[in-house]
This record gives structure tokens, sequence and C-alpha cells, in this order.
């Protein structure tokens, strides 16, 4: 059994930047379906319920055919919130990885990047900066298809479904990608990456 993981701050702490309401909703409804879906496709292969999400995720072309959408979708929206909510924090970090500087040149070009790849993503999904095999890139992926079923290992996520930001942003997606560096948990992406 997954169980919806706790917000590690509370649900106003990132305002104005994410909306009190927003992070209520996001979390408690969108993320806890997630995790209650993908618990409900499980049920019926117990020995899937063992393994990790990682596992699941990255042996997707593993999992019974009758489930495998259903681990995708679910599997794949709870390990990204999970990620997600992480990355986050009031105030954001200071610990910017040496990393982003050696592979993206500056902060402000890495940031360019992730944005225009936000932005840039048709409909809902995702905007990323993973590690694939040993070099850092930055793309994105439709609905909730998580990087680990392409072998590469998220350590930044931005969700950009409409339901991340709606009730404060409506359209205006730059707005809230803007908005978003303003609570990124660098400290938590260089550990990820470390
Ligand atoms: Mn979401």
């Amino acid at each position: 059994m997954f169980t919806l993981p706790q917000l590690g701050y509370e649900f106003d702490a990132l305002e104005p930047h994410i909306d009190a309401k927003t992070m209520e909703i996001h979390h408690d409804k969108h993320h806890g379906a997630y995790v209650e879906k993908l618990n409900a496709a499980l049920a019926k292969y117990p020995k899937l319920q063992s393994k990790t999400i990682e596992q699941l995720l990255s042996g997707i072309k593993d999992v019974p055919e009758d489930i495998r959408t259903a681990v995708q979708n679910n599997g794949g929206g709870h390990h990204n919130h999970t990620l997600f909510w992480e990355s986050m924090k009031p105030g954001g970090g200071q610990n910017v990885p040496e990393a982003i500087h050696k592979t993206f040149g500056n902060l402000d070009d890495f940031k360019d990047k992730m944005t225009e790849a936000a932005i840039g993503r048709f409909g809902s999904g995702w905007a990323w900066l993973v590690k694939s095999r040993n070099n850092l890139e930055v793309y994105s992926t439709a609905n909730q298809d998580s990087p680990l079923m392409e072998g590469k290992t998220p350590i930044l996520g931005l969700d950009v479904w409409e339901h991340a930001y709606y009730l404060k942003y409506q359209n205006r997606r730059p707005d809230y990608v803007e908005a978003w560096w303003q609570i990124v948990n660098w400290n938590v992406v260089s550990e990820r990456l470390s």
C-alpha cells in the first residue's frame, strides 16, 4: 500500500507564489487520488505491492498489461508529486549545485531552458531536470509520465498541469513558472545530485 506523504510545510507556506487553496487541493485531492488509484490497480497483484514506486516505474514494461496504464498515470503521479513537494520550500534554498553551472553555463541559462520546456509543453505535463547516464538534461514529459520510465533519474520537476496554478494564475502559465523559481529548494536538488 502506498500512502500520501505529508507536506513538510503548511499549505500557505509558499504564498504568495503558490496559494494555500491550490496547495490543499493539489496535495489532498489530486495527489491523494493518484495514490488511491495506484493502490486499486495493484490490488489484484500482491507481488507488485512490495515493489518501490521507483521499481514499478523504471520497470513499467514488465507491469501486467491490464494495469500498465493505470500504474503509469497514477504511479507516475504519485512519484512526480512526492518529488515536487520536496523540491519547494518557503524562501527557496541557496545551495545551487555546481553541476548546474558546469552543464548549463550559469543558473540563468538553466532557468531559461527549464522555463522554455515548461511553457512549451502542450497541455498537461512536467518540465524536468534529469540525470541521464552521467549527464544533466532538461526536457518535458506529457501527463504524469515519469523520467524513470525512460531510464532517467528525475532531479527537479515542475508540474505544469493547470491544477497546479489555475486558481491563482488562470491561463498565465509563464507567471506561475516565474514565481516557482522563488521557492525552489536548491538544497534538495544538490542532495539528489550527490
Ligand atoms: Mn499536479
